[in-house]
């Protein structure tokens, strides 16, 4: 169950509601939100007496049956489409949203270039990774702080919004202070205490699902999240290991549509990571489009032969180019059903 507070409840009357919900043998997770506190109510007990008991308090605004173990993040609890806003746009409304950059940041004049060129392609969001999760140890870690502020320098540059990878809850105030979205990656879906952390951070959070997870367990991730206090989630498919090796992962594009039907948080695609192989993103993007995500995470870099991690699924300055012009015809028709449903949904 979920319970909404009025807006102006005191102190005083929101311990009494959970008190009379605990009465009933649950246990209370109490949110604040912007206007008012709403209160999950977990657990089992007498679901029916307990919501005709709150009901009958003035100061509970209405109270919900939620049969999903995710809550807040399910369409049962909220139908429209949560809007996040980043940087003066918004991920999760009308517009589709291109978020583009290279894997890693490796150095100023690499993120300059790539940024002005992805800007001036169309995408709104530069992506590039300061804090690197590699397989190996060996292997590039990424520049850490020198990565922040190359990020930085590129976002005054362009006017792009940014997006960098949070790896450790230890580092969730540093990268918070440049990035605009923080990436949770596919190996870091279910780092619980990074989880809890993003949900005291102010900042927009992009939440990839990992590559042996279910839909479901993306969906508690993100709960995660919001039972800790941060709604601004975008939810990320970035295929997922199956015995399939044409591909450097499996693109679950029903996965898309699946999310759509279950939770009101933004979905978005990254087929850099599930393709693995340049040549198809470009496909993948345009299926993005056609099956209702609301935008992309692509990799690109101005010389993938050189790029020191995923170079092989990297698209060039041309290609990305190339590629948001062919989207463009699709991305006009999202539009228009995109503005249909939002009309629709009041
Ligand atoms: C990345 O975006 O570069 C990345 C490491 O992605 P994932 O977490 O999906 O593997
Ligand atoms: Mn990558």
């Amino acid at each position: 169950m979920i319970v909404s507070m009025r807006p102006k409840a005191t102190q005083a009357e929101i311990d009494h509601v959970c008190e009379r919900i605990r009465e009933f043998g649950y246990q209370v997770h109490s949110i604040q939100g912007e206007e008012r506190v709403v209160i999950g109510v977990i657990g089992v007990g007498d679901v029916t007496a307990c919501l005709e008991s709150l009901e009958a308090i003035p100061c509970v605004e209405s109270a919900l049956r939620i049969s999903a173990p995710y809550k807040f993040v399910s369409k049962e609890f909220k139908r429209e489409a949560t809007r996040i806003p980043v940087n003066g746009l918004e991920v999760g409304g009308e517009d589709f949203v291109v978020m583009a950059g290279p894997c890693s940041v490796e150095n100023e004049k690499q993120i300059m270039e790539t940024a002005v060129a992805v800007a001036e392609a169309g995408a709104r969001i530069l992506r590039g990774g300061a804090f690197k999760p590699r397989t190996s140890p060996y292997d590039f870690q990424g520049l850490e702080v020198e990565g922040l502020k190359l990020l930085d320098q590129a976002r005054r540059r362009t006017g792009l919004a940014v997006i960098t990878e949070i790896m450790s809850e230890r580092d969730v105030d540093l990268v918070a202070e440049y990035a605009d979205i923080l990436q949770v990656g596919a190996r870091n879906m279910q780092n619980f205490a990074l989880l809890k952390s993003l949900g005291k951070c102010r900042r927009p959070v992009l939440l990839k699902r990992g590559m042996s997870s279910t839909v479901k367990e993306l969906l508690m991730s993100a709960e995660y999240i919001t039972a800790h206090g941060n709604p601004n989630i975008i939810l990320c498919e970035r295929g997922i290991r199956t015995f399939e090796t044409a591909t450097r992962n499996t693109c679950d594009i029903a996965a898309v549509p699946v999310l759509n039907e279950l939770t009101h948080l933004p979905v978005i695609l990254d087929p850099s990571h599930a393709a693995g192989k340049r040549s198809l993103v470009p496909a993948l993007c345009r299926a993005a489009v056609a099956v209702g995500a609301n935008g992309l995470l692509v990799e690109v870099h101005p010389c993938p032969e050189k790029a020191i991690s995923d170079g092989a699924q990297s698209l060039t300055l041309e290609q990305f180019r190339a590629m948001m012009k062919d989207l463009k015809p699709y991305v006009g028709l999202w539009k228009e059903s995109r503005a249909e449903e939002l009309a629709a949904a009041g």
